[in-house]
């Protein structure tokens, strides 16, 4: 039995106590009022920019900005990457409009890119500046300029890829009516794509393509006879646009990761097509293969804070390996994008825009065995003797479907078999002080 019950907040004196419940389906969502302690939305430059290998990323942005892609994303520096940022300096607070056309010259002279986006940030939105009309001016025919809201004030970082999609979708075509085909949305490596690709065709599945392809100029048609698989949680806004603006079909079904996500996503979608299939036969093998790892998991606590808004179908796939996952919280949770992760996750604390305050409190109560957490907050609960995995390390590894459950599974596993090759320690040693606290 958990020390703390759903709609109860642990902890006796933060102001930030506020909360509601919300039920969806047999799941209570409950609401807290507190900022994640995540990226912003920039970061999702790195992995952007490596997806759609014809595209320049600029952001307008402060040396804040420049400071964090360079600390977040400097590993990639000497691969002459394609991104950059136009730094905004004391001077130009004063200027209407910053001026960039001469940056946008040595970009295409640079690079050649088929498409530049241009990124807000934090200073230029709080100045107003009209990027709308900034994009529109440095397009030209043969090198459009799209923005892309992606500042720290607005986004969870993982949802400014929906952002750079929203931004792509006028330059996909409209399919015409007639073939029926299926459109997965979001970004994953080359190799899962083909993967997808190929699992799907074999199951007699017409594949239109990926939102993003990998190339500008080849991005999907989508149209009234098109399913769209999202394989990505993050992308509930794209997904609606696509739906109201082409008549594209969203399948509503688990995500892809994990035995009981790709058995639940490749039955659902094959039935979109009028295809029967079974996979249970599969889902069994492929349990399987990681049974060494489900049994480490099995009957361990394991406490999701909020960070990349993979927490939802990550959770269900523990719960489903046996865990006992003790909180799952995200920054947003779309009640209807997420319907069938939400009801898969019955009988789990979940948790939308959680106090992290409260949470501290609750950690130090429930002694989790396993915190998946932000890079930011992983080290003060590792400093404190706690088991912790990197949130943001699901997102870089190829875990999606089958051939994703080895890494999937290994992913949660490896940080609980480094700590038990350490020799034993006294846990009252790594307490010793408090946990940060609530105040
Ligand atoms: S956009 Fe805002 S939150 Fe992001 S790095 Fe720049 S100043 Fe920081």
């Amino acid at each position: 039995m958990h020390p703390i019950r759903d709609g109860e907040v642990a902890g006796s004196n933060n102001q930030e106590k506020h909360f509601m419940m919300q039920v969806s389906g047999d799941v209570q969502i409950i609401k807290e009022d507190n900022v994640t302690h995540s990226f912003c939305g920039l970061a999702c430059v790195g992995w952007m920019y490596q997806k759609i290998k014809d595209s320049f990323f600029l952001i307008l942005g402060t040396h804040t900005c420049a400071h964090f892609l360079q600390n977040a994303l400097g590993m990639m520096i000497f691969a002459k990457p394609r991104f950059g940022i136009a730094l905004m300096e004391e001077g130009d607070l004063s200027k209407n409009e910053p001026t960039l056309e001469e940056i946008i010259r040595e970009i295409k002279a640079d690079h050649n890119p088929s498409v530049i986006f241009l990124l807000s940030s934090c200073t230029p939105e709080v100045m107003k500046v009209d990027f709308k009309g900034l994009a529109h001016h440095l397009s030209t025919a043969d090198v459009p300029v799209l923005f892309v809201p992606a500042s720290g004030l607005v986004y969870n970082f993982t949802q400014a890829e929906d952002s750079v999609l929203h931004a792509l979708v006028p330059f996909c075509p409209v399919a015409p009516a007639g073939q029926k085909s299926v459109v997965f949305l979001g970004s994953v490596n080359d190799a899962t794509a083909d993967d997808l690709r190929a699992e799907a065709e074999e199951l007699g599945i017409h594949v239109a393509g990926f939102l993003p392809e990998s190339r500008f100029d080849k991005m999907p048609a989508i149209g009234p006879d098109t399913v769209l698989a999202p394989i990505q949680p993050y992308l509930s806004r794209v997904a609606v646009k696509l739906e109201r603006e082409r008549g594209a079909r969203v399948l509503h079904s688990l995500f892809p990761f994990g035995p009981d996500g790709s058995r639940v996503f490749w039955e659902d979608l094959a039935r979109e097509f009028g295809i029967t299939i079974d996979l249970r036969d599969r889902e069994k093998a492929s349990w399987e293969k990681i049974r060494s790892q489900t049994e480490l998991l099995k009957g361990k606590k394991v406490f999701l804070t909020a960070d990349t808004m993979m927490e939802l179908p990550l959770a269900r796939f523990l719960k489903s390996a046996g865990a006992d996952v003790v909180e799952c919280s995200s920054a947003y949770i779309n009640k209807k994008f997420h319907a069938r992760e939400l009801e898969a996750l019955a009988g789990v604390r979940v948790v939308e825009q959680p106090n992290f305050h409260r949470q501290l409190e609750d950690v130090k109560v429930i002694q989790p065995d396993l915190i998946v957490t932000s890079l930011m907050t992983a080290n003060p609960f590792a400093g404190h003797g706690f088991v912790v995995k990197w949130s943001m390390e699901f997102m870089l590894m190829p875990i999606h479907s089958w051939s994703g459950v080895i890494p999937l599974a290994n992913l949660f596993v490896s940080p609980l078999l480094r700590r038990s090759k350490l020799p034993a320690f006294d846990k009252e040693v790594w307490l010793e002080g408090v946990m940060p606290s609530a105040e």
